[in-house]
């Protein structure tokens, strides 16, 4: 395939200043970064393509070469060797880590890609990505908490060569470019002085090691994507958009790195019955008219089965009976929240001449009808209400 114009991917002009190009790339590996953009092969492709273009055009010695000579003029320890997006993040932390005080992710985004740069250079694999799933829970099973099975695909060591990459102990040959010890020295010197600038090597990754047999399981990668059962505990209590972190569950490093980890994002589900809020529970039971102004035993559902609930005679629509305990358990354990039962007073749609007559009776009773004094009373009984509910 023709490589695109390094300036044309960047979107910026051949006299770009080097404060433009590192915008230009900034915005770019942003929209195009794989964690904003899970499983699309095609923004992979484009958030690699600006990676490759930045590496070469932030560096003043390897733009001028490239000016001059195009692609043609480029030599394969340019560029760090890419093979996926993974190893444009080890391999930024990895090549640019050291000497330089940072990676390209540190230098553009300030650091934001904490936790990769931070690494040992010198292990010959590189840091596995991390893997995020979301995971759909039912209120129930926020509220007693809950174990899960979650099938996921991921990248495994692979077990012919246990993650080396190598198809055996001889596998691995000195890198040429570093004579092996992983590093490169270039003195620079200014007007301060003489500067000693190490950084890894390019062409080895830092590892001072070049694979020359590879494992013929995993090609040279040292892991395959393999389909996988991870058990996750959820702790009850927890919310929407919280998570949980599995340390080194996620993607396997290549070649022996570490992995990452797996990131698993709780998504509520929402409940027919039930309405949380925090860790109480809001429920709308309806009752007949002859309940409320009686009183009665009623049936309610709780995210723990049904219970009986004891309604007081002379009970008005709104009014709130509080179960206690029968919330969500609290995250950080101490007890749980409570159930808030809202009465409302059910009027029937439809009644029977008997049913008529026999409303029409009670009609006549001035008893059951409200009165100025219940009209205010009522009032400031909503007043309450609104203070529980917000
Ligand atoms: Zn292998
Ligand atoms: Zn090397």
């Amino acid at each position: 395939m023709q490589k695109r114009d390094f300036y044309e991917v960047l979107g910026v002009s051949r006299n770009a200043s080097q404060e433009e190009i590192k915008k230009a790339y900034r915005k770019l590996a942003v929209k195009h970064h794989p964690d904003k953009n899970p499983d699309n092969p095609e923004a992979e492709k484009k958030f690699k393509e600006c990676a490759e273009a930045y590496e070469v055009l932030r560096d003043p010695e390897k733009r001028q070469r490239y000016d001059r000579f195009g692609h043609e003029g480029m030599r394969s320890s340019d560029f760090g060797g890419f093979r996926d997006v993974d190893d444009i993040f080890s391999a930024f932390g990895d090549i640019f880590g050291g000497g330089f005080g940072g990676s390209i992710f540190e230098e553009v985004f300030g650091g934001a890609r904490g936790g990769r740069s931070g690494r040992a250079h010198r292990h010959p694999g590189s840091q596995g990505s991390d893997l995020k799933i979301r995971l759909k829970l039912s209120l129930e099973e926020i509220a007693n908490g809950v174990k899960k099975k979650l099938k996921l695909k991921k990248y495994v060591t692979c077990s012919t060569c246990s993650g080396s990459g190598a198809s055996n102990s001889d596998g691995f040959r000195r890198c040429e470019y570093c004579n092996g010890s992983g590093e490169i020295r270039q003195v620079s010197r200014s007007v301060f002085g003489q500067f000693v600038n190490i950084t890894p090597c390019s062409n080895c990754g830092g590892s001072g090691k070049i694979l020359s047999s590879p494992c013929k399981t995993c090609d040279g990668e040292g892991r395959k994507q393999k389909e996988e059962t991870v058990e996750v505990s959820v702790p009850a209590g927890v919310s929407e958009g919280q998570y949980i972190s599995l340390r080194s569950q996620g993607n396997a490093g290549r070649r022996g790195g570490p992995a990452g980890d797996l990131i698993v994002v709780i998504e509520e589900e929402e409940h027919e019955k039930f309405i949380r809020k925090g860790d109480d529970i809001i429920y709308d039971l309806l009752v007949s008219y002859p309940t409320a102004v009686m009183g009665g035993d009623v049936e309610v559902p709780t995210l723990n089965g049904r219970v009986r609930l004891k309604v007081d005679p002379g009970t008005q629509s709104g009014r709130i009976l509080r179960m206690r305990g029968k919330g969500i358990q609290h995250l950080n354990g101490g007890g749980a929240g409570d159930q808030l039962v809202r009465i409302n007073v059910w009027v029937p749609k439809k009644v029977n001449a008997q049913e008529k007559e026999l409303i029409k009776e009670l009609e006549k009773h001035q008893n059951i009808h409200p009165k100025e004094k219940d009209q205010t009373e009522n009032r400031s009984f909503f007043d309450k209400i609104k203070d529980v509910f917000n």
